[in-house]
């Protein structure tokens, strides 16, 4: 993560690309901070790129419009407190940091406020004593930012201590660091993986086929060779992966690793994002057309977040 390129401009030179792509208004807002194991899955030369189009800054940003939202899928309303939300029964997200390997630039948590979040063993005993109160709560979900882009020695601890819970059945990692950095997916990591007391579910986030080289590949086998049950959810992006080949060819991949596709999300009304929208027509023509061509647990479901529900809304 040190040596991540932070801006646009040195991110088009690395790739022999004009520098017209990226926004230093639109990265005084939300910063770009990619990866160079990431750059390196890019082609040279190609603005149009599915993994330059994720991280690169642009003008479309800093078109402000009125259905966007800062929190669209209604976060700050489902905090209980030491960066714990609630908003589905059973199962509750604890915001473990705000740091993540990768800045994404659709991104609908660009503007939660993670200064409030719980930082550490103190700020997460107060989310753990939540957490053992409430017996109705059998999953808990780490999620950020990243959890990934804490230390092992801290992850290994936080498994532990919620694995101790009793009425806790099942934990799950929301991660895009293997994305990004497969070699995240070290010994020491695996370790508290196969260690965990309760069944560790991993739920990664890929956008397209050209994010899996041989070294992600390497990092979901050893996940899956862990004892780890691993998922996927993408985000239909325009311009990106809102096609039937690039949906086709991502689910391929994955089933092949043994990545189960969980959810396709439509885009969050997010502020600086709406360029990424498809329409939920076009989403679900794709989803069809999936349906036909690849076995049952290769088709994702097509869904979006709306703030109030009682679960992710099927499309
Ligand atoms: C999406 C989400 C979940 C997980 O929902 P699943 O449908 O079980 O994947 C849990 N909590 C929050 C706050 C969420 O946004
Ligand atoms: S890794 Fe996830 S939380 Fe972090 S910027 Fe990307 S989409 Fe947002």
């Amino acid at each position: 993560m040190k040596r991540a390129i932070r801006s646009g401009h040195d991110l088009c030179k690395r790739l022999a690309i004009a520098p017209a792509l990226s926004s230093s208004q639109a990265e005084a807002d939300f910063p770009v901070f990619v990866p160079l194991e990431y750059v390196n899955r890019m082609r040279k030369g190609d603005p149009d790129d599915p993994l330059l189009r994720q991280v690169a800054s642009s003008h479309d940003e800093t078109l402000r419009s009125d259905v966007a939202l800062l929190d669209p899928v209604g976060d700050l309303a489902a905090q209980l407190g030491g960066g714990v939300l609630q908003k589905y029964e059973r199962r509750v997200l604890l915001i473990t940091t705000g740091a993540c390997a990768v800045h994404c630039r659709y991104c609908f948590r660009r503007h939660f406020p993670y200064e409030t979040a719980p930082k550490g063993k103190t700020g997460w005993s107060r989310s753990l004593r939540l957490i053992e109160q409430d017996r109705s709560i059998d999953e808990v979900i780490l999620s950020g930012g990243d959890p990934l882009t804490l230390a092992d020695e801290s992850l290994s601890w936080l498994i532990r201590q919620i694995g101790a819970i009793g009425h806790v059945q099942r934990i799950r990692i929301h991660t895009r660091v293997p994305v990004v950095i497969p070699q995240r997916v070290c010994e020491s990591l695996l370790k508290w993986v196969r260690e965990s007391a309760k069944p560790l579910f991993f739920v990664m986030h890929f956008n397209h086929a050209q994010e899996i080289d041989h070294s992600v590949a390497k990092s979901l086998r050893a996940l899956v060779s862990a004892g780890a049950t691993v998922l996927n959810q993408a985000v239909l992006l325009r311009g990106i992966n809102d096609s039937v080949e690039a949906q086709k060819q991502l689910c391929l991949k994955l089933i092949n690793l043994q990545v189960l596709p969980y959810y396709l999300h439509q885009l969050d009304l997010v502020q600086g994002a709406l360029h990424y929208q498809v329409t939920d027509q076009a989403g679900a023509k794709i989803v069809e057309a999936l349906r036909a061509q690849l076995p049952g647990y290769g088709v994702p479901k097509l869904v979006r977040e709306l703030a109030g529900q009682q679960s992710k809304t099927p499309l």
